[in-house]
């Protein structure tokens, strides 16, 4: 059974550091809700056959979910519980942002499966939040988790970021400890990433020298080492590098994909991969909306490509590594046919000699230590 994405390409408004696809939802981008959610059900028809046992895991994302309409959230629920067997006990996540949500919405979820809420909370201090253009303050933080709370969600998820402009190790560090008080039961934690055509890097661009500092590489590798500390030492399993778990709360999901099982994504922008198979939607919602009503894929051909074996094990070594639990030997065997060291064998020699890989209870692992030396090392598995 693959896990399912549903991708909501609409927000409040956009942040400043954002590339993904979504649209302020606001005057005219509200016709395109009814667009979408008619492209969502014909897409589910379509791809039903995918998963004619039901998924394993659900994550609506985006975008911001949350920020629907009652009546039109209740309609793509409606879709997905319609179009999906979503046997009971399968982790059912849901995204949503501060300033988007009521108990009305809350209650929506619940009685409708989701089991799990993730929270772009980003950062818990107000000249950040401004910094990077998020919509909410750290006061709607709190209030968004008390509402949570009150509709019985005990799976919550917290999203960070740290490295932002001008943030100090002491303002990412009360950040952190302020997310501590709401008690998650799971906390993501990113390193902003600067992508060219976003409003921050053109800010950033055109400031005058010294206004604007983004902590710097020395800085952003504190922050993190302070933080999986400070998170190990109560108790969170640090299972993926960006993610940390109380025993149990892991995300099933996520933890899908990085083990590379299949999954299936719907909605415009969202990647499937199936079978050998990789395909993404288009990312426009009038297009998708169009092809959809015709009965046609709203993915464009050419991106539709036929994973070659040695891509896929090297994606598969990749995504491994980033776990703590590290790649299952027996897995890629069975899988791939052949043993890693077939394939990466001096590779593997390699790192090992200096302590950065290393093999445990049937497992490739990268040591924690060597966190920040990761992408130099999965840059010889390519
Ligand atoms: S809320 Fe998330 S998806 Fe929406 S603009 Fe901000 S970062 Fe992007």
């Amino acid at each position: 059974m693959p896990g399912l994405y549903v991708h909501v390409p609409f927000c409040l408004k956009k942040c400043d550091y954002c590339d993904f696809f979504s649209y302020p939802l606001t005057g005219n981008k509200v016709a395109l809700v009814d667009l979408y959610l008619t492209g969502l059900k014909a897409e589910i028809q379509l791809c039903q056959k995918d998963a004619p046992s039901g998924v394993s895991s659900l994550f609506v994302g985006g975008g911001t979910p949350t920020v629907l309409e009652l009546e039109d959230l209740a309609r793509l629920l409606q879709l997905l519980n319609q179009g999906f067997l979503l046997k009971p006990g399968v982790e059912a996540t849901l995204e949503g942002n501060p300033g988007t949500l009521s108990a009305a919405k809350l209650e929506l979820l619940r009685c409708s499966g989701i089991n799990r809420f993730s929270l772009g909370v980003q950062a818990l201090n107000d000249k950040c939040l401004k910094e990077i253009g998020r919509s909410h303050t750290s006061e709607q933080v709190g209030l968004s988790i008390q509402l949570i709370r009150a509709a019985g969600f005990d799976n919550l998820n917290l999203d960070l970021m740290f490295g932002l402009p001008n943030q100090s190790m002491l303002d990412w560090q009360q950040t952190l400890e302020q997310a501590l008080k709401f008690n998650p039961e799971h906390l993501s934690i990113y390193g902003l990433m600067l992508e060219e055509s976003t409003p921050l890097a053109r800010r950033l661009r055109s400031a005058e020298p010294g206004t604007i500092l983004l902590p710097d590489d020395e800085l952003q590798a504190r922050m993190y080492t302070w933080a999986c500390t400070r998170l190990e030492t109560l108790g969170y399993l640090h299972y993926e590098t960006a993610n940390f778990a109380l025993p149990g709360f892991e995300c099933r999901h996520n933890l899908n994909y990085w083990n590379g099982e299949d999954y299936l994504g719907i909605g415009p922008s969202a990647v499937s991969c199936l079978r050998g198979l990789r395909w993404r939607n288009i990312e426009n919602i009038k297009e998708y909306g169009c092809l959809l009503a015709k009965g046609q894929q709203p993915s464009e051909k050419s991106e539709l490509e036929s994973l070659p074996l040695r891509v896929r094990m090297a994606e598969r070594v990749i995504l491994g590594l980033r776990l703590a639990k590290g790649v299952n030997l027996g897995a890629f065997q069975k899988d791939f046919g052949l043993d890693i060291r077939d394939i990466y064998g001096e590779v593997i020699r390699k790192h090992e000699k200096t302590g950065v890989l290393f093999v445990r209870e049937g497992h490739l692992c990268l040591n924690q230590k060597y966190c920040f030396l990761a992408n130099s090392v999965l840059q010889d598995f390519v």
